[in-house]
């Protein structure tokens, strides 16, 4: 309230001037009608005028009866003041305007008060000084929820058990944060959720503040960007200010890429703005101590575009990877959104896990609400099986999906592929051991087969680079062998590329080249691009050595997965069936014998998986890929 009458009063007063001002600009009028200066000029000869007073062009006139009137000269007139004084008109003339002192200064000097005014306002906003207000520019636009309005807690967020374990720690922590001083522990300050559009990071940030119970900022990165350089970074450090006043506290920012991206890329200038942003939260995040009772939470889609400064220890150092969950998780997100949903005795949930692969938690809530409203437009008391089915086409069809819709055939294919890495990394000599396979997308990926290397990876042997070259093929070749070399497709382009970086670098940077001495043969950076430092003959001695390695090991993994065919076949049943298989499922196909069901698997999941059958062999449609990181993105 007291704001907006400041405001008002600053109105006010910037109007009363700007009166003021054009009050002395506009002239004096006179009084008295306007006549014409024919009239004028023959009372003038006629004698009927008792004076005259002129002000530059205005003529005010008074008869000799008395009346006024004015008039104006149309064209400079020498010839006027001759006839005013040939008939003895009595003229006045008009003392120049000397304006006040005060109105002087006023003239002179307001633009120039009017602009330090305002710029010294602007700044105090952005200082974080005023409170609310339209003008508040650089106030942060988080949104604070107390811990009453927080409602959210871990039994609402299914399916992620994971992601949920790596912050109970945290949990702990906000709530009892002297524990761990006394201690001396540390906390981390941030933590950068990694995964999908709708896959509940949102949730489990709030999740976090509600079992904690302290209050919960949100931001989004795109919050901080403004046009203006500096409003970004006070907003953010409005936002500290605020969350310290907190303490303990969460603040969630969503989308921090669109403030982290790497600095730098793009040097035409004009990213001042979010660099200074990004700096300013550098700098917060660096300012308060770990056990401050501050916990920032981020969300991204993609790691790789954040600047690695943001990644340092101290800042968003630990990494919680929400995936789009697996059949299990789809039944336990389904399972918490239908709490509320009276529900048919046909329902079964596990059916209904079973036929939305790659279905982020988000869309599985929609599923949800979209079979609860053909319900009600039928006016059913209850939700069947039927509107179920009716909502999955919906979402399929529609727009209404962000996230990749699976279908039959692309999910075979996966299955194919992947299990081609799984089988030829887990017989290559010295290859890091499999840890689970997976044909649920992950990061623009249809399908992931996770390595975990064992140790520290500080140099690798040249057997085990060969190995991972053979390995990076195989899901290509597993396609090919299944539905022959002419269906395969481009696919496969970021495993191609791996490899070929890999064996590119055996050549020109590790020396493991047949032919060539070990050379650091470098491309120079000038400013008309790379420079060879290498003559044409090496150039094409390496070429030829570089597809001498991948030419071996393409062969190598091509044998393997011909000898074991068999093995191949039932891997890919066991995706199918299962989604997801850990190393012990992989060791069993491996040898051959029978897979037993992962963890948790129940009979109703066994009855689900035959009321929904997902077999049937046709052309692969698109394809997946291991990458370089794919080994270390994996968790647990
Ligand atoms: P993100 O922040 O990853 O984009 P959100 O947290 O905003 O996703 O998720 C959107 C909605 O999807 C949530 O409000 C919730 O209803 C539903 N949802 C997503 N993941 C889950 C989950 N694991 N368990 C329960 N509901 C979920």
């Amino acid at each position: 309230m007291n704001d907006m009458v400041k405001n008002l009063l600053i109105w006010g007063v910037i109007a009363v001037v700007l009166i003021a001002v054009f009050n002395q600009f506009s002239s004096i009028s006179s009084s008295g009608q306007q006549v014409s200066y024919t009239t004028f000029y023959s009372d003038i000869t006629n004698g009927k005028l008792k004076e005259v007073h002129i002000n530059n062009k205005e003529i005010a006139a008074t008869t000799s009866s008395n009346s006024n009137y004015v008039t104006y000269i149309p064209y400079f007139d020498n010839k006027l003041m001759d006839d005013l004084l040939k008939y003895n008109v009595p003229v006045f003339g008009t003392p120049e305007e000397k304006p006040s002192l005060l109105t002087t200064i006023l003239i002179s000097w307001f633009p120039i008060i009017f602009l330090i005014g305002f710029w010294l306002f602007i700044m105090r906003q952005m200082q974080g000084g005023g409170k609310g207000g339209p003008m508040s520019v650089g106030k942060s636009k988080a949104r604070m929820l107390t811990p009453d309005q927080v409602k959210t807690k871990f039994t609402d967020v299914a399916g992620s058990e994971e992601a949920k374990q790596e912050v109970t720690e945290v949990v702990d922590f906000l709530r009892d944060p002297g524990k761990y001083q006394k201690l001396g522990g540390r906390i981390p300050k941030g933590i950068l959720m990694v995964g999908p559009p709708g896959t509940g990071k949102t949730l489990l940030a709030r999740a976090i503040a509600g079992e904690a119970n302290v209050p919960f900022f949100t931001i989004s990165g795109s919050d901080f960007v403004e046009m203006f350089v500096g409003v970004g970074a006070s907003r953010v450090r409005d936002l500290f200010e605020q969350a310290r006043k907190h303490a303990p506290c969460i603040i969630f920012i969503d989308e921090i890429d669109a403030v982290g991206r790497k600095r730098g890329a793009g040097s035409m200038g004009g990213h001042d703005e979010r660099e200074q942003t990004l700096n300013q939260m550098l700098v917060e995040m660096d300012g308060f101590e770990a056990n401050s009772g501050i916990i920032i939470i981020a969300a991204t889609n993609r790691v790789d575009i954040l600047d690695p400064a943001l990644l340092r220890p101290g800042r968003f150092d630990r990494q919680v990877q929400v995936g789009l969950p697996d059949m299990k998780g789809r039944e336990q997100i389904l399972a918490v959104h239908v709490r509320k949903v009276p529900l048919d005795n046909n329902v079964d949930l596990s059916v209904l896990a079973r036929g939305t692969p790659g279905y982020s938690g988000a869309d599985l809530a929609n599923l949800v609400n979209e079979a609860a409203l053909f319900a009600a437009r039928r006016n059913k008391r209850l939700v069947s099986m039927d509107e179920f089915e009716e909502a999955k086409d919906k979402i399929n069809m529609g727009t209404e999906r962000r996230s990749l819709t699976m279908t039959t055939e692309q999910l075979v294919n996966t299955a194919y592929h992947e299990a081609g890495h799984a089988i030829v990394g887990y017989l290559v000599p010295e290859h890091d051991p499999l840890h689970k396979v997976t044909i649920i997308p992950r990061g623009g990926a249809l399908g992931v087969t996770f390595f975990l290397p064992e140790g520290d990876q500080i140099s690798q042997s040249k057997t085990k680079l060969e190995s991972m070259i053979s390995t990076a093929y195989a899901g290509r070749i597993a396609e090919g062998l299944i539905y022959g070399d002419d269906k395969i497709t481009s696919g496969a382009s970021s495993d191609i590329r791996y490899a070929s970086n890999v064996a590119r670098a055996m050549v020109t940077e590790w020396g493991f080249s047949d032919r060539l001495a070990p050379i650091f043969f470098e491309y120079e950076e000038s400013s008309y691009g790379p420079m060879k430092k290498i003559s044409d003959e090496t150039a094409r001695i390496i070429d030829e050595d570089v597809q001498a390695i991948i030419k071996r090991n393409y062969e190598r993994a091509y044998q393997l997965l011909t000898d074991n065919i068999d093995i191949l076949h039932a891997m890919k049943d066991a995706l199918i069936k299962y989604e997801t298989i850990g190393k012990k499922q992989i060791a069993e196909l491996m040898g051959r014998k029978p897979v037993t069901p992962p963890d948790g698997w129940t009979e109703k999941d066994e009855q689900a998986v035959k009321a929904v059958p997902t077999e049937g062999e046709s052309e692969p449609t698109s394809k997946n890929d291991i990458g370089p990181d794919d080994s270390s993105s994996s968790n647990s």
